[in-house]
């Protein structure tokens, strides 16, 4: 067989209101198929639990930053 080699988004999706192929966009280790011409996104359950992750990450992110700032908002003073 020749599935050896399966890997995500090798398998393109045709977005199901305008029958045209969607686009790929890769944000780190997720796939999401993008409708160009309606917007449409389409996603895999694994790949929302991924992306709902990255969120977070993103987030724990911008709130040590937060935290950086006022801390040398304190050492300011
Ligand atoms: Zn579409």
């Amino acid at each position: 067989m020749f599935f050896t080699k399966k890997k995500y988004g090798e398998k393109l999706l045709k977005c199901p209101r305008c029958r045209i192929y969607m686009k790929k966009i890769k944000k780190e280790d997720v796939i999401i198929d993008v409708c160009e011409k309606c917007n449409g996104l389409w996603l895999d359950d694994h790949e929302i639990d991924k992306l709902n992750a990255l969120a977070k990450r993103t987030s724990v992110k911008a709130k040590s930053k937060k935290i950086s700032k006022t801390k040398s908002k304190v050492k300011s003073k």
